[in-house]
């Protein structure tokens, strides 16, 4: 299962488990985005429309999956976004914006999850290096994946009843519609230089690369890996 599965990192991560054989159920907002993902990713995906801020679209995501397929070995909690804003500006619409989608919506789509994850699951969630490393004009949004990241920790309270891991996949500037659609238009490529010259390995990230620690998180390569937080930046983190 991976939310928002239709653009960017969810995709690539949507991609690259298809490939290893797994179906894959991808959420979105958007139908013509979740048609577009199934188009492209095959038989093995099921596209999902569901809005993970909304808990009875959670609810019904689930009892589809029960239908459909009965377990989910891997849940990829990827449904996020940002509104920038710099925290003297910052509206409640914004704030509560954000908080629906990157927090509320992954606790939620954990626990509703809890019952369908198979003994051994794991369950990744997408944080960000802003969790850590404070960036101007997304503060709240930085707040929101700190939130997630303690979140994390916490379940790992309850491993051995729960039987499964979660973890924290943190990417740094990557090069998705999603950070794209931050600059303003025709300042795109202003835009990718400034991170170019900030990001210690001078250049964005790739969703691909996201998707192959988010393969390594899934494995059994990882049975120990749990409450773990881990940063795919370039070393973004770091300056
Ligand atoms: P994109 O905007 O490219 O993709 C976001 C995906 O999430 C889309 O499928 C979108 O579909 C879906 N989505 C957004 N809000 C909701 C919602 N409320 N309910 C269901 N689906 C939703 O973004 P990225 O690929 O860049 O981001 C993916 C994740 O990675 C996010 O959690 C983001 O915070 C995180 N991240 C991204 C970084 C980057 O530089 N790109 C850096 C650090 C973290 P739709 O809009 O149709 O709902």
């Amino acid at each position: 299962m991976v939310t928002g599965g239709t653009s960017g990192i969810g995709l690539a991560i949507a991609r690259r488990f298809v490939t290893e054989g797994a179906q894959v159920f991808v959420t979105g907002r958007r139908q013509a985005r979740i048609d577009a993902a199934v188009a492209e990713l095959g038989p093995q995906a099921v596209g999902v429309r569901c809005d993970v801020g909304n808990l009875a679209e959670l609810d019904a995501l689930y009892e589809l999956v029960t239908r459909r397929a009965g377990r989910i070995d891997v849940l990829v909690a990827n449904a996020g976004g940002a509104e920038p804003a710099v925290l003297g500006d910052i509206t409640q619409e914004q704030f509560d914006s954000m908080f629906a989608t990157n927090v509320k919506g992954v606790v939620f789509g954990v626990q509703k999850a809890m019952p369908l994850l198979s003994p051994g699951a794991s369950v990744i969630i997408i944080g960000s290096t802003t969790s850590a490393r404070p960036d101007r004009g997304m503060e709240v949004y930085g707040a929101t994946k700190a939130a997630v990241r303690n979140f994390a920790r916490s379940w790992t309270l309850n491993a051995r009843e729960n039987g499964f891991r979660v973890n924290v996949l943190s990417p740094g500037p990557t090069r998705t519609p999603g950070l794209l659609g931050v600059a303003a238009e025709g300042e795109q490529e202003a835009f990718v230089k400034m991170f170019e010259n900030v990001v210690p390995a001078g250049r964005l990230g790739e969703p691909d690369e996201i998707a192959s620690a988010a393969l390594l998180l899934a494995s059994d390569t990882a049975a120990f890996v749990n409450g773990a937080e881990w940063f795919i930046d370039g070393g973004y983190t770091s300056v």
